[in-house]
């Protein structure tokens, strides 16, 4: 038997591999569909400390492996297709193997939401991109115009922090109102580089047979015209939605299915933690997670304490 079971190998299931794994628990790491999680997605990563020149998400993800690996972590590559957690020990399966553990750090990420476009698709990392935190800065879209979708607090959050860098932000909205709370709201419409669009969707990322974004093909949602707006990236920020429908119904989530905390990392399930972007939609950031990997580290590590 295991005595813990990391599900998840982005920043916080690494970190908490990291540490439980320097507390001499021997941590078995399960990796899910992406091993390595968001942060490989990402080009340069400008803003995780340590690092004065940027690292390259993929790069930081296979150090922070490399760094557990050293003291003991190993790696499992493969899916969790099932979980039973409502007794001890809990069992976990992957690809239908079951694996029974004392202690359980859920650290499952979250993913970004897509619009759902193929266009989309073929042009993420040569233009589109989910995280203006991550990309905003890249040379590629410096003084260029750019586009954010979504009407939410991480839309206005991520226009406003782009009109650092960009000519000029267009703000697309498939509605007339902004869903954001009101002073982010009033911040970004108060931004003279935000021009907003309202009622509009996109329905083509320009331009494929480039390999680039050079615009969007919009339609305004009441008149049905179309038209064709020039920008250089398109930041796509229509909310997040957490991974853990595996946990549904036996782990407490809230109504967006961000995994409840209670005392610190503890979920609702003694010996069952929590970490990272799954149980977290303020923050979202490698750093952050990290720390969340580490508390959750240390609240097992003294929870398995407690039962010798
Ligand atoms: P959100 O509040 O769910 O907003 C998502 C936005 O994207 C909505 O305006 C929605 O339009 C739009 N949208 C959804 N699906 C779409 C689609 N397929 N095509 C076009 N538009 C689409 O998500 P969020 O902005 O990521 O915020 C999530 C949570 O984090 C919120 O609780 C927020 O307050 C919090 N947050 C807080 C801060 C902060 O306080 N600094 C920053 C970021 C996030 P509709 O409005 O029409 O539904």
């Amino acid at each position: 038997m295991e005595q813990v079971v990391i599900i998840g190998t982005g920043c916080a299931g690494l970190t908490a591999a990291l540490y439980t794994a320097r507390a001499n628990l021997k941590p078995l790491v399960l990796t899910g569909t992406m091993p390595g999680g968001l942060l490989t997605t990402t080009s340069i990563v400008e803003n995780f400390p340590g690092f004065p020149e940027g690292i390259d998400g993929y790069e930081l993800m296979t150090r922070l492996q490399k760094q557990a690996e050293r003291f003991g972590a190993r790696i499992q590559y493969g899916t969790v297709d099932g979980v039973d957690l409502s007794k001890r020990p809990f069992t976990i399966s992957v690809e239908g193997e079951p694996i029974t553990a004392q202690s359980v750090i859920i650290a499952t990420g979250a993913g970004h939401k897509h619009l759902g476009l193929e266009s989309e698709d073929k042009l993420e990392k040569k233009g589109v991109t989910y995280c203006a935190t991550c990309d905003g800065a890249l040379p590629m879209f410096r003084n260029q115009p750019l586009v954010v979708v979504g009407g939410g607090d991480s839309a206005c959050e991520e226009a406003n922090y782009l009109t650092r860098f960009a000519s000029v932000v267009y703000l697309i909205h498939r509605r007339d109102t902004l869903r954001a709370s009101k002073v982010m709201a009033e911040r970004v419409l108060a931004n003279p580089k935000v021009k907003p669009i309202w009622d509009s969707a996109i329905t083509e990322v320009l331009d494929v047979s480039k390999d680039k974004v050079t615009g969007v093909r919009i339609q305004n949602l009441k008149t049905k015209a179309e038209s064709v707006l020039d920008c250089a990236g398109v930041f796509v920020a229509i909310g997040h939605a957490p991974n853990t429908q595996l946990f549904k119904g036996m782990i407490e989530m809230d109504e967006a299915g961000y995994v409840a905390r209670k005392h610190g990392s503890q979920t609702n399930i003694e010996g069952v933690f929590v970490a990272g972007d799954c149980a977290d939609h303020v923050y979202r950031q490698a750093i952050t997670a990290a720390g969340m990997g580490c508390a959750a580290a240390i609240d097992c590590e003294r929870y398995l304490g407690s039962l010798a």
